[in-house]
C-alpha cells in the first residue's frame, strides 16, 4: 500500500504588516456594483438576515475600516464559463489515479488570474464574529467539516451555508486515514456524507483528507462516496505566521490556502485576526479571494 504523506516545510514568520495610508482603502474597490464572486450562486439561500448588504464600494470601504484591514480586499473576476481541467498535482497520484478515475488530489487551480482560494478545516471554533466579518467583506470560503468537532452545533455551519459558503467532508473522526483499512477509511468518509446530507441538505463532492494524507485506498473510498475532488493546499495561515508547500515561499495564482476554525483555546488570536492576517497579505500581493466551488 502506497502512503502519501505530505511533507511541509516549516514557515518562517512574516513580517507584520505597516499600516497603509488611509487612502490605501480605497484602492481595493473596483468601484461600485462591480461583479464579485462573494455572492450566493444563482439559487442557493441568501443571507436571512436583513443586515446591509455591503456591495457598494463605501460599504467595503467601512467593513474593511471596522475589520481592522489594512485596505480592502480585491474582488475577484467573474468565474469562467468553462471550468478548468483538474487532475492530480504530479507526484500526489496514486495507482490508477487515471485508469479508474479517481478524485484528484491537487494544491492549485490552474488558472493566470491573481486569485487564491481560502478553505478553513474541522471545526472547533465556532465565532460569530468570524461569520460577520467574512460576510461583511464578502469574502468566499469553503469549510472541511470534521463530525466530532461540529456536532455540537451545527447550526453555526448552517448559517454559514446560508451566506453562500460551501461545507464539505473532512471525515468523521479526523483519522490518520492511511492506517486505516479500506472499510474504515469508507466508514470514515461514507458516514461524514451521511451526516452532511441529513444535516445539511446535500453529501458534498469535495473532501479533503484529514493532514492531506492519503493512500489509493483513501481515493477509492472517497470515489465509492459520490467524492470527486479531494484539493488539499499551497499555503497554510495560523494566526501569526504563513507556512508554504513550495521553495519559493510565495502565493501563487491558483492556490488553495488552508487555515483551521481556531480560537484563543488553540492560538494566540481570534479566527478575525487570522482572517485579517490572511486577507491583508493576499490584498498587499494583489490577490482577490475566490469561491473554489467556481472553479470545479
Ligand atoms: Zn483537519
Amino acid at each position: 500500500m502506497r502512503v502519501v504523506v505530505q511533507n511541509d516545510k516549516k514557515g518562517l514568520m512574516v513580517g507584520t504588516a505597516g499600516l497603509l495610508a488611509v487612502a490605501a482603502l480605497m484602492s481595493g474597490c473596483a468601484g461600485p456594483d462591480s461583479g464579485s464572486t462573494a455572492h450566493p450562486a444563482a439559487g442557493q439561500p441568501r443571507p436571512h438576515k436583513a443586515a446591509p448588504a455591503p456591495d457598494s464600494h463605501a460599504a467595503l470601504v467601512a467593513a474593511a475600516r471596522h475589520w481592522g484591514l489594512d485596505a480592502v480586499p480585491l474582488r475577484a473576476p467573474v468565474p469562467p464559463k468553462v471550468k478548468p481541467r483538474i487532475t492530480a498535482r504530479d507526484g500526489f497520484e496514486v495507482d490508477g489515479q487515471v485508469e479508474d478515475d479517481l478524485p484528484p488530489v491537487f494544491t492549485t487551480i490552474p488558472t493566470r488570474q491573481k486569485i487564491v482560494f481560502l478553505t478553513i478545516d474541522d471545526g472547533a471554533n465556532k465565532d460569530p464574529r468570524f461569520l460577520r466579518m467574512m460576510n461583511d467583506l464578502r469574502i468566499p470560503y469553503t469549510a472541511f467539516l470534521s463530525n466530532y468537532l461540529v456536532k455540537d452545533d451545527y447550526g453555526f455551519f448552517r448559517t454559514m451555508q446560508s451566506e453562500g459558503h460551501t461545507l464539505n467532508n473532512h471525515t468523521l473522526t479526523h483519522p490518520y486515514l492511511p492506517g486505516l483499512s479500506y472499510e474504515e477509511q469508507k466508514d470514515e468518509i461514507c458516514g461524514m456524507q451521511a451526516i452532511m446530507k441529513k444535516q445539511f441538505g446535500k453529501a458534498p463532492t469535495v473532501f479533503r483528507p484529514p493532514y492531506g494524507n492519503y493512500n489509493g485506498d483513501t481515493l477509492r473510498a472517497a470515489k465509492s462516496c459520490g467524492i470527486k475532488y479531494a484539493p488539499i493546499w499551497d499555503e497554510e495561515v495560523f494566526v501569526d505566521h504563513w507556512e508554504y508547500r513550495e521553495w519559493d515561499r510565495g502565493l501563487h495564482p491558483g492556490d488553495i490556502v488552508l487555515t483551521h476554525f481556531r480560537g484563543t483555546d488553540d492560538w494566540d488570536g481570534t479566527m478575525v485576526d487570522d482572517m485579517r492576517r490572511f486577507l491583508n497579505k493576499v490584498t498587499r500581493e494583489g490577490y482577490a479571494v475566490a469561491r473554489l466551488e467556481d472553479y470545479l
